[in-house]
C-alpha cells in the first residue's frame, strides 16, 4: 500500500481564507503533506488543479468547493464537493439534487462539520448538517478543527488559551459526530466514509499595531491529515493521479491521523477471511472466520468498535489483533498522550462485515 498524506477543507482567498492558492501549496510543502484540497464557500475555481513543484517538492493541489445555502436560515448544508470540474452553488437550496447532481459527474460529496456549536463570543453560527432526508453522499467530516474550536471555547477563558495555543486544543472528533456516523451507518446499512477536515482560514485579528494569525495554515496542514491508501504510487500523469486519490476517497480507504503528537504513518487496519485479505474501507463477506489486525506507528492505547460499541482494548500495544465470527461494523481509535492530556491519535474508516 502506498500511503498519501493530505489536508482537506481549506479556504482561500476566493473566500475567506487568508491565503493564495500558490501560498498553500508552498505551506504544504513545508508541512510534508502530499497535496491539499482546496473547497472555497460556493465558489469553483477553475484552471488551478495539478502537481505543483518537482521531486520532493511535489505537492498535489485538488480544487473542490463548499456549496451551502445561503438563503437557509439559520445557515447549514454545507457539503464538499470533490472531483466536479464545474460550478454547483446553483444547486445550492437542494441538498438531494446537488448530491444527485455530484453522482452523475462521478464526484465525491461530504457532509461538512455535520455537528456544530455556535460560538456566540466570537459571532460564529451552529453551520451543522439540517436535512437529514437524503441519500447518496459519499460520507462526512468526522472531524473538523473549526467545529472542535468552537465546541471547545465556550467558556472565555478556554477559548483565549485555545486561539492562542492551538497545539493545545485538539481532542478528537466531537462524541456527538462519532456517534452519529456510528448511528447513519448502522440506520442506513451502506458505508459511509469519514475524513478529517481542516477548515483552514487562517484569521487574522488586529490588536494594537500587532496582527495575530488565529490558526495558521501551517498548523493545520502539520496536525490533522486524511492518509490515503491506493494499491500503486501515484501516477506522473496528474489526471490519473488524481482518480486514484478521489477513488480511496470514495471507498474509504484512508484514515484520520492527528500527526502533531506523533506521525501516524503506516497504520493499518485489515481483516483476513479465507478469501483474503481487506483492508479499511471495504465490505467482506463473513463465510467463516475473520482475523482483523491493527499496526500501529507506536505502542499506544488502541480502541476496537463494532457497530459504535468499543468490544475491545488494548494498552500500550502497536499489533493487536482481534478474532471473530460476527458480521458487524469494525472501526479502530487510538490515543496518545500529548500536552498534558491523552487525545485522539487515529481514527480508521470501517470495515463492513456483512453476512
Ligand atoms: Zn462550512
Ligand atoms: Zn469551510
Amino acid at each position: 500500500m502506498i500511503e498519501s498524506k493530505f489536508a482537506l477543507h481549506i479556504h482561500t482567498t476566493y473566500s475567506d481564507g487568508r491565503g493564495t492558492h500558490n501560498e498553500l501549496i508552498d505551506i504544504a510543502r513545508k508541512a510534508g503533506l502530499d497535496g491539499i484540497i482546496t473547497t472555497d464557500h460556493n465558489i469553483w475555481v477553475e484552471g488551478l488543479d495539478g502537481y505543483h513543484g518537482d521531486g520532493k517538492n511535489k505537492v498535489m493541489l485538488l480544487v473542490g468547493e463548499e456549496v451551502h445555502d445561503r438563503d437557509l436560515e439559520p445557515p447549514g448544508n454545507h457539503m464538499l464537493i470533490l472531483g466536479q470540474n464545474k460550478e454547483l452553488s446553483p444547486f445550492s437550496g437542494n441538498p438531494q439534487r446537488l448530491i444527485d447532481q455530484v453522482n452523475n459527474g462521478n464526484g465525491l460529496t461530504f457532509l461538512a462539520h455535520p455537528v456544530e456549536d455556535p460560538l456566540e463570543r466570537f459571532n460564529e453560527k451552529d453551520f451543522s448538517w439540517r436535512n437529514w432526508d437524503i441519500k447518496g453522499f459519499t460520507g462526512i467530516e468526522l472531524w473538523n478543527q473549526l467545529s472542535e474550536f468552537k465546541s471547545v471555547s465556550q467558556d472565555l477563558n478556554s477559548a483565549v488559551i485555545n486561539a492562542l495555543f492551538p497545539k493545545r486544543m485538539s481532542l478528537g472528533p466531537l462524541e456527538r459526530t462519532l456517534s452519529l456516523w456510528d448511528k447513519l451507518i448502522a440506520a442506513r446499512n451502506e458505508q459511509i466514509v469519514a475524513v478529517a477536515g481542516v477548515d483552514a482560514h487562517q484569521l487574522e485579528k488586529n490588536i494594537g499595531p500587532f496582527t495575530l494569525k488565529l490558526y495558521p495554515y501551517l498548523h493545520h496542514f502539520q496536525s490533522l491529515r486524511t492518509h490515503i491508501l491506493t494499491d500503486e504510487p501515484l501516477s506522473k500523469n496528474f489526471a490519473e493521479a488524481k482518480n486514484q486519490i478521489l477513488s480511496a476517497l470514495r471507498y474509504g480507504h484512508c484514515f484520520i491521523g492527528y500527526d502533531l503528537p506523533a506521525a501516524t504513518d503506516g497504520f493499518r487496519f485489515t481483516v483476513h477471511n479465507d478469501q483474503g485479505q481487506y483492508i479499511m474501507g471495504d465490505e467482506v463477506k463473513v463465510t467463516g472466520g475473520l482475523t482483523f489486525q491493527i499496526r500501529l506507528p507506536q505502542k499506544n492505547l488502541c480502541r476496537f468498535y463494532k457497530d459504535g460499541k468499543l468490544i475491545n482494548e488494548w494498552q500500550d500495544r502497536d499489533v493487536c489483533t482481534h478474532m471473530t465470527t460476527e458480521p458487524g461494523v469494525y472501526r479502530v481509535e487510538s490515543f496518545i498522550p500529548y500536552k498534558g492530556k491523552q487525545r485522539g491519535w487515529i481514527f480508521s474508516n470501517p470495515i463492513y462485515a456483512w453476512l
